[in-house]
């Protein structure tokens, strides 16, 4: 199974590649055909773009094909370039694994232990090192995806069997682990009563609130 499939119905024929954009950000669910971080997760539509999955420089023939317009982040785009395997290369397996076609991180990747990514084919090994799918950004991606997949997995589960000790018990779990990703956007002093007493004593400037 094919990981994106393409919805969008009667796309319009542009001469500029760069306006089959917004068809491309729904096809590819507002992710990066490549490494799969969101634009949620990268702060915005800025740090994506649009990559030539048959590379322009090799097939310039495809530049305005819409199948052939893939929605990336740019450091996905980047490391991709206008690398494209040779006809011997593909042969021997080494090929770019199609996410319009398949599925890379099933069919040709596996996730390992802390989300690192592992081929289990050329084609697997040949995009891991490509386009680097191992790097900082797209770790921390893939951990954080999994937490939220199991903390989801963990509530449906205690909804169907309520269990109220187990209830306060993953309450108070995710209330600890709440308060350690708060301390990243707050800093160690975070004390959320603090700053509910500013907010209700009003237009008191900020600096005049005894701390
Ligand atoms: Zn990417």
């Amino acid at each position: 199974m094919s990981r994106f499939n393409r919805t969008s119905r009667n796309v319009p024929t542009f001469s500029d590649y760069t306006s089959y954009r917004p068809y491309l950000r729904k096809d590819f669910e507002y992710q990066c055909a490549y490494c799969e971080m969101t634009e949620a997760s990268v702060f915005g539509i800025e740090t994506f773009g649009i990559d030539h999955f048959k590379p322009k420089k090799v097939f310039p023939g495809l530049i305005c094909v819409y199948e052939n317009l893939y929605y990336c982040c740019n450091d996905c785009n980047r490391y991709k370039g206008a690398v494209w395997p040779s006809a011997e290369r593909t042969a021997e397996g080494y090929f770019f694994p199609d996410p319009c076609a398949c599925d890379p991180l099933l069919d040709h990747l596996q996730e390992g232990e802390e989300c690192r990514l592992a081929a289990i084919t050329k084609a697997g090994s040949f995009a891991l090192e490509i386009v680097r799918l191992n790097r900082e950004p797209c770790l921390r991606f893939r951990r954080k995806r999994q937490s939220v997949q199991q903390r989801i997995g963990d509530y449906r589960q205690l909804l169907e069997f309520i269990d109220p000790v187990e209830i306060r018990e993953l309450l108070f779990q995710t209330l600890k682990e709440l308060e350690i990703e708060a301390v990243e956007c707050f800093g160690q002093l975070f004390d959320l009563t603090r700053r509910q007493h500013v907010a209700d004593r009003g237009n008191v400037p900020a600096r005049m609130v005894a701390r």
